[in-house]
């Protein structure tokens, strides 16, 4: 019968970060270094807000679009934020995560044969989804312009196929933040084309020097755009599977039909869970963005005393640094790394070929882990040159 599955899913591969992690998890002194998801716990009042809904049984469906109450929360927050209106009534859906927020937007939006552009290095799961769909995407390379996209690059690459660029900022792998300066060529150029936006956001929360700017900011934009997000890492929510689509009040109707039938509502009690998030625990992202900077500067200043070329990342809790000095591809670092010094991190190619050269090494793991995984790294580089 396999013969008769989905050829498209027969053509997937499981993503390269997890074979190193389910490597290193097999090892009694291993470091694991290839971890996405924040090692902070979900904040206290967060989970006593789950407890209660499910003590009084508030464990059934919810709207389609999510709680009301949710949706309210969720504006709030933009407002508070960003000082921009979105609807609660019609342009927020409440989805199981952001991953399932990306797939309804793909599937409201894209038709067999569509292009979306994507700047690389990126997050692996954004082709794997348009794939399924009988779309393609063409990445851009930002590996030589500091990771930021290049508006002329990418009005040389939209062509009639084009239906939408998918932006990642705070990204990861690289950990890049866009300035406002090198936001405001790119938003003219976006702004200029019949094409729609989609911005993963997911780590808005996690930024070092300055404040996360949206895309959701820029007036322009506003009749294309889709701005993925979510609590799985501003809240440590990730098992808790919520996340939110905010769009057009014309295309969101559109997005809540693929929703609800692929997953009828996001989970009853995450979404009691998250009202608590945006509502009463806004500062837990703050103080979680603080512990994240602490590791982020230690583990800079190592990297650069061991000889690893690092641009310092502003956001996210993850940092890419180059290995192409080393004449070996980043799977054969980061496997040799492994074999070697029992440290696990994410080869760059795990990250599209725009990746190769790096290394990614994700910081949401203890200081202690950090030191002694550095160390070893050391000894590594040490050993090569
Ligand atoms: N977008 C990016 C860039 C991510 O790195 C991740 C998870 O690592 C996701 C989306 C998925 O988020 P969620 O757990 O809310 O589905």
């Amino acid at each position: 019968m396999l013969e008769k599955i989905n050829q498209r899913v027969t053509k997937l591969e499981i993503p390269g970060t997890r074979q190193f992690s389910n490597r290193v998890s097999a090892l009694r002194d291993g470091i694991n270094f290839t971890i996405g998801e924040p090692d902070i716990p979900t904040p206290h009042s967060v989970k006593k807000a789950a407890i209660k809904a499910i003590e009084n049984n508030q464990t059934g469906y919810s709207h389609n679009a999510g709680l009301f109450e949710l949706r309210e929360s969720v504006s709030n927050f933009f407002k508070d934020t960003y000082d921009v209106k979105y609807n609660p009534e019609d342009q927020i859906v409440v989805t199981t995560g952001a991953s399932e927020g990306l797939r309804s937007v793909f599937e409201t939006i894209l038709n067999e044969g569509d292009e979306v552009i994507i700047p690389a290095p990126c997050y692996s799961a954004y082709e794997p989804l348009v794939d399924l769909l009988g779309a393609s995407v063409t990445y851009m390379d930002t590996s030589d312009t500091d990771f930021v996209p290049d508006p002329e690059m990418l009005r040389s690459m939209i062509t009639d196929k084009t239906k939408a660029v998918l932006l990642n900022f705070p990204s990861n792998p690289t950990g890049k933040v866009l300035s406002e300066t090198e936001m405001a060529p790119l938003v003219e150029e976006l702004a200029s084309h019949e094409i729609f936006i989609i911005s993963d956001e997911i780590y808005s929360e996690i930024t070092y020097d300055a404040k996360h700017i949206s895309f959701s900011q820029y007036p322009e934009l506003h009749d294309k755009l889709f701005l993925i997000h979510g609590l799985s890492k501003s809240h440590s929510m990730t098992g808790w599977r919520l996340g939110y689509v905010l769009g057009p009040s014309e295309l969101m109707p559109h997005v809540l039909k693929v929703h609800l039938y692929d997953t009828i509502c996001a989970s009853l009690p995450s979404q009691y869970a998250a009202i608590d998030a945006l509502d009463n625990s806004r500062h837990s992202a703050a103080e979680m963005a603080a512990t994240y900077r602490d590791r982020r500067d230690l583990i800079v200043e190592r990297l650069t005393q061991i000889g690893l070329k690092t641009k310092t990342p502003q956001g996210a809790f993850y940092v890419f640094p180059s290995i192409e000095k080393f004449n070996m591809s980043s799977f054969e670092f980061a496997d040799r790394l492994l074999e070697e010094e029992h440290v696990a991190v994410v080869p760059g190619s795990g990250f599209t070929e725009f990746g190769e050269g790096f290394i990614r090494i994700s910081y949401a793991t203890s200081i202690e882990n950090i030191n002694e995984g550095l160390k070893r790294i050391e000894r590594f580089v040490e050993k090569l040159s």
